[in-house]
């Protein structure tokens, strides 16, 4: 997109919006929740559906007007149900964190007890933190990773589970690089008659294409992000079995949102049906590669890997082994100037901060999206490596922002 339009009218906003897709082309994207959307879906979220209200679901909306608008609501219902197989779809959540809301007001009361993974190990904000909604209306007890492996600690979880008795479990994580067991957790979850939600806001699009276990089928309520791994428009979504539906569509509207982002629905749309093609599912084959990739270049360059490995999009290095001294803050701002953006992040038994943590988070959904592969991927890791291994030496970071320049220039992104 060229904004000309913008530029006449708004010349501030429109250097701004060129000087993103400059970034996006120039540098590398591995924040392990991020992705590249196609043109056909920027397209779709820039549609004049912005200007709709539609409240309400297809066939049965508050305002007069909404007759494509539940057309492309329905497709991308219709889609969503095709990719993940779920009885029932809700695809109006303005975010991930939106969708858990909307779970949660669906079959909780102010009070009710809610077991979920710490952030600190993986889990997210909207599952219950402090300084979330969702922490200050639900009584939150949190289960942990095994600190020896990184991995989840069923047995633990189970016994917590036993002890607590919460009404609904949370599972699905946001910096978690090994296959979930979503039987187990329901497992857990059955023992005490606890809904279980299952949020996979992160590997939507690895489950879709079976890269992944699905917890459809298994979990009462499945939550996802549209926009990292599934590559569709910005937002989220929640998937039920039918008993649920009604009480999840109304917890969303008008439970906790008014209109729905008709335009970002379009965006779901065309990026699910672009997600229904069998080139995805070569796509998310290839994500998880190059994280494996990613994880056996770290390894030979004696970073230390939280769980020893990945078997999804994302690998989390814990420095502390290899490099007690360097702090992730401190790796994350040396590769942004270098031209590599992904992110510091905590790991299990932290000994530093929630802002300052140990670990950095790669991931890999946005590199295969622009064709990155695994020798390319060996090359990044590399890269990242001389990073870790030297942030404050401004010779590595010139040489590794050379290569950036020749990897970003060799795959080109947006136009
Ligand atoms: C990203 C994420 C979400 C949703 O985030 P939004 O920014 O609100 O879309 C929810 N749960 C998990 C586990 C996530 O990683």
């Amino acid at each position: 997109m060229t904004y000309e339009t913008v530029r006449q009218i708004d010349p501030a906003v429109a250097s701004a919006l060129t000087s993103e897709r400059e970034r996006q082309n120039e540098t590398l994207a591995m924040i392990a929740s991020e992705n590249h959307v196609s043109q056909a879906v920027m397209e779709a979220q820039s549609s004049e559906l912005t200007n709709n209200y539609a409240e309400g679901y297809p066939g049965g909306r508050y305002y007069g007007g909404c007759e494509y608008a539940d057309d492309v609501e329905q497709l991308a219902i219709e889609r969503a149900k095709e990719l993940w197989g779920a009885e029932h779809v809700n695809v109006q959540p303005h975010s991930g964190s939106q969708a858990n809301m909307a779970v949660l007001m669906s079959v909780l009361d102010p009070g009710d007890t809610i077991l979920s993974l710490d952030l600190m190990h993986g889990g997210h904000l909207s599952h219950g933190h402090p300084a979330n909604a969702a922490g200050k209306l639900y009584d939150v007890v949190q289960y942990e990773v095994d600190s020896e492996t990184g991995r989840l600690d069923y047995a633990g979880l189970d016994e917590l589970a036993r002890d607590v008795e919460p009404d609904l479990v949370i599972s699905g994580f946001s910096a978690y690089p090994r296959e979930v067991d979503w039987e187990a957790i329901q497992e857990s979850a059955d023992s005490v008659g606890a809904y279980h939600l299952a949020d996979i806001a992160h590997i939507t699009g690895l489950v879709a294409a079976g890269e992944h276990p699905s917890p459809v089928g298994i979990a009462d309520f499945v939550t996802g992000s549209t926009h990292k791994t599934i590559r569709s428009g910005r937002g989220g979504l929640i998937m039920c079995r039918e008993e649920y539906a009604d009480d999840v569509d109304a917890a969303v509207f008008p439970g906790i949102q008014g209109g729905p982002l008709m335009h970002n629905v379009a965006g779901k749309a065309v990026g699910f049906g672009e997600a229904l093609d069998p080139e995805f599912d070569a796509y998310a084959a290839q994500v998880v590669k190059n994280a494996e990739a990613l994880a056996e270049t770290f390894e030979l360059r004696g970073l230390s890997l939280v769980s020893g490995g990945t078997d999804t999009h994302l690998v989390l290095a814990d420095l502390r082994p290899s490099h007690p001294e360097t702090a992730g803050k401190d790796v994350e701002a040396a590769l942004e100037e270098a031209g590599i953006v992904l992110n510091a992040n905590t790991v299990p038994g932290e000994s530093r901060s929630a802002f300052n943590p140990s670990g950095i988070r790669v991931g890999t959904p946005a590199l295969t999206t622009r064709g990155f592969e695994e020798a390319e991927m060996r090359q990044v890791g590399n890269l990242i490596a001389d990073v870790v291994d030297a942030p404050n030496d401004d010779d590595v970071i010139e040489g590794v922002s050379a290569q950036v320049d020749e990897l970003t220039d060799a795959y080109p992104l947006y136009d």
